[in-house]
């Protein structure tokens, strides 16, 4: 018999449904490739544990696996009959196996039919069962300034795709796929474009249909989601299309006035301040802040006076001398 289903799991002809449907959980858990290992021998025996609960554990398709196999049985039955009646009639060894194998054949093609209709459908089955591929995470970081004028970053992500010598069978003519070293995938690179919208969330989610992992039996392919992180940065704040920035003045500039270099998007800008500015103020940079569409903000800085560090004995004099002159020995 070409596969004796019952056999394969390992019951007996009268097993009840949950009987066959334990039997096959135990041995698909001990012949997954997984468990198991990947040889060729495990893979055939995993198969054929799949196929016999395919057949068996569907109604119809047991009935007339039942009745194709009694059948088989009996003309094995009877042709091991017919086999043994000839010998006796004939001296001649090679004409027996002729005829023997050719009975065999001719069983066997018979046999085959009947099981192969059986196969193709269960294989069939397999296949239309799609699976989704798994989704993908990722991450990415952006400015401020990206996050709120919007941009287009370009990600490299390493994504598993079924081996393309193989097929994701792992092996090649019963021999463990070189390409792939057996695991029936392998990784690739793939380059996305990502549009990341104008005016996005820190920590919000882009999600790329479709571009996560591969989707097994035409099933469609996961999903790829991008986390925006916006990268925290000390000396800008945004406000809308405003960039909000802290500049750091000595003394004598808020008192006397000066001019200061800021660094904005659009270079360094000279920054006059006027003479008694004082601690907190707040100066606007007209159109040195976020550029979207045709719009364009400002950046506003506020002034903060730094106590000089590090003076020298000289300076440290001058400033005595200012307290002098103030009169502000007791504040
Ligand atoms: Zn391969």
């Amino acid at each position: 018999m070409t596969k004796d289903y019952y056999k394969i799991l390992d019951i007996s002809d009268f097993s009840t449904t949950d009987e066959i449907k334990n039997a096959y959980r135990k041995l698909a858990r001990k012949w997954h490739p997984d468990v198991a290992g990947n040889t060729p021998d495990v893979i055939q025996r995993f198969k054929e544990i799949n196929e016999a609960y395919e057949i068996l554990s569907d109604r119809a398709k047991k009935t007339d696996y039942d009745k194709a196999r009694k059948f088989y049985n009996y003309s094995s039955y009877n042709s091991q009959k017919q086999t043994k009646s000839y010998d006796k009639n004939t001296t001649n060894p090679n004409f027996k196996e002729t005829y023997s194998s050719n009975k065999e054949q001719k069983k066997s093609s018979f046999w085959d039919e009947i099981f192969k209709s059986y196969t193709n459908n269960a294989k069939s089955e397999e296949i239309k069962t799609p699976k989704k591929g798994e989704d993908i995470y990722s991450d990415v970081e952006i400015s401020v300034f990206e996050a709120v004028s919007g941009t287009t970053k370009v990600i490299n992500m390493l994504q598993t795709q079924i081996c393309p010598k193989c097929g994701g069978r792992k092996f090649v003519n019963g021999t463990q796929c070189s390409f792939c070293n057996g695991k029936g995938e392998t990784s690739v690179y793939k380059r996305f474009k990502v549009k990341i919208p104008a005016g996005i969330k820190n920590l919000s989610k882009i999600r790329l249909a479709e571009e996560g992992e591969k989707g097994a039996n035409g099933g469609k392919n996961g999903d790829l989601y991008l986390t925006i992180h916006i990268r925290e940065t000390q000396n800008y704040k945004t406000d809308g299309l405003n960039i909000l920035k802290n500049i750091q003045v000595t003394p004598d500039i808020a008192v006397l006035g000066g001019e200061i270099t800021v660094s904005t998007l659009i270079g360094n800008v000279a920054l006059k301040i006027s003479p008694n500015t004082k601690n907190g103020q707040k100066i606007r940079l007209a159109g040195c802040g976020i550029k979207q569409d045709k719009k364009i903000g400002d950046m506003i800085v506020t002034v903060e006076i730094q106590i000089p560090q590090n003076l020298t004995d000289e300076e440290i004099d001058l400033y005595r001398k200012l307290r002098q002159l103030n009169n502000r020995g007791v504040v």
